[in-house]
């Protein structure tokens, strides 16, 4: 009898640190392969860099299979079309099939544009910077705006659970429009979902209330909280404000000549509407260990897990997956799969703290919850120029570790240095 083959399905933030931590862990014990829907890694958090041409699509993306072929774990980016759970087998885009005796799902996030008529790149009219392709098309839709400004809308719509990145990419904005000494020109709204200003889908973390308010007040960008996007024509967007019970408390028709909101995220279509696997929206559920318990062979990790939200807000916000919380995940994955190889029960969990740094262009917010939903043992926030120099460093860190084929947690470094920085100013 062959070894035990382990599938990890996806390779993007989560998946690929996955598959290196996994092969290195049971070694000798198991097969290890990946099954990717592209030959390409992208490091997400610098994708609002790309957007005003501060990187390079290309320098933040890592060719896999070269990578994946030094390490000898088994990789492929054929894309899945279907998980068959109750069969251990996912059918490939290309028809064939691919047997597994365990399977980590990683598969991040569907944006679901198709939920707000005029919203996305593809058909809509606003621009994304959640893939690095939307990313790099958003780059060009900006470099013709610069040509001619006009007001900005950026945000998040009702059911996003990614709000971090929103923040990020109107306060970049707001730095490249000061730079090119067009800000004045260009009036600037943040829409967004949320029931106050630095809500992030996790009731706030430390003081990122006021730390935020005060950002958006200082560079002059106007906010619409408890937001529900209605629709979106070119160069207008139709909000409403929510009160609580869901009345409509006031409309917003907001022109713009340029607009990037966050969609709402469900799971992928490989893997949705499957019996006792995914919640509604097509989230894997998964319990302490990040198993699911339909499916006891299956894992699942990142942005495609199910986690209800912090509590009820007048319109629907997501709880956030950040990467600090992904890796841990990925840890716990690991161990629990080697405890399955060596007969034993799994017992490790995910610490699912929330480490993210969010980065203005010339200055930043970093935040520390722990644990990620509220009530916390750590809830502490920070903003400084230190923030932007340290998320550049990490980026170069990450993607050189990607490079590198390692597995060492990444954000747990993180972490430390942050906390170091806290003690160091309290
Ligand atoms: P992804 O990185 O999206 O990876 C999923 C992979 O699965 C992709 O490569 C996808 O192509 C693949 N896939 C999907 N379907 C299939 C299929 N059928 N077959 C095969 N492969 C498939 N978090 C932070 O902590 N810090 C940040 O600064 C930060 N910035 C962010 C910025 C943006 C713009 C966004 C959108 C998110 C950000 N996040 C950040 C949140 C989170 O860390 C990222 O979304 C991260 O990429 C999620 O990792 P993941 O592995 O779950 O999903």
């Amino acid at each position: 009898m062959g070894k035990p083959r382990i599938v990890v399905l996806g390779a993007g933030l989560g998946g690929t640190i996955a598959a290196y931590e996994i092969h290195a862990a049971t070694k000798g014990m198991a097969e290890v392969m990946a099954i990717s829907d592209s030959e390409y890694y992208s490091f997400v958090p610098s994708n609002p860099w790309v957007a005003v041409r501060w990187r390079e699509p290309e320098a933040i993306q890592v060719h896999l299979p070269p990578i994946f072929a030094r390490k000898k774990i088994g990789f492929t980016a054929v894309g899945a079309k279907r998980l068959h759970a109750a069969e251990k087998r996912i059918q490939l885009n290309d028809g064939s099939f691919i047997d597994y005796d365990y399977l980590v799902i990683a598969t991040g996030p569907d944006l679901a544009f198709d939920e707000i008529e005029g919203l996305g790149p593809a058909g809509g009219h606003t621009v994304s910077i959640c893939q690095t392709g939307h990313a790099a098309a958003a780059a060009d839709s900006f470099d013709r705006f610069v040509e001619n400004p006009s007001p900005i809308v950026v945000g998040a719509v009702q059911g996003a659970s990614c709000y971090g990145p929103a923040y990020e990419f109107a306060l970049i904005l707001d730095t490249e429009l000061r730079r090119r000494k067009i800000r004045d020109r260009v009036p600037m709204t943040f829409v967004t979902a949320e029931p106050y200003i630095g809500h992030l889908g996790l009731d706030g973390v430390g003081d990122t209330k006021s730390l935020l308010e005060s950002t958006l007040q200082d560079r002059h960008i106007k906010w619409v909280t408890n937001a529900r996007v209605a629709k979106i024509e070119p160069g207008m967007m139709h909000v409403e404000e929510i009160a609580e019970g869901g009345a409509i408390a006031k409309v917003h028709d907001l022109p713009f000549g340029y607009a990037m909101m966050l969609p709402a995220f469900r799971g992928v279509p490989a893997v949705r509407d499957i019996e006792g696997l995914t919640n509604p929206r097509g989230f894997i559920i998964v319990d302490r260990h990040q198993r699911n318990p339909a499916f006891p062979e299956i894992f699942a990790l990142g942005v495609c897990v199910a986690i209800p939200p912090t509590g009820p807000t007048p319109v629907p916000v997501g709880v956030p997956k950040t990467g600090f919380m992904i890796e841990s995940m990925v840890t716990a994955i690991t161990a629990n799969l080697v405890s399955i190889l060596k007969g034993e029960e799994p017992k490790a969990e995910a610490t699912w703290n929330a480490v993210c740094l969010a980065d203005f262009g010339d200055g930043g917010v970093a935040f520390v919850a722990q644990p990620q939903i509220p009530p916390r043992n750590l809830n502490w926030a920070a903003s400084g120029k230190w923030v932007h120099l340290a998320k550049v460093a990490f980026e170069k860190y990450f993607l050189r570790k990607v490079r590198k084929g390692e597995s060492e947690p990444f954000y747990e470094k993180l972490a430390l240095h942050v906390m170091g920085i806290r003690k160091l100013r309290m």
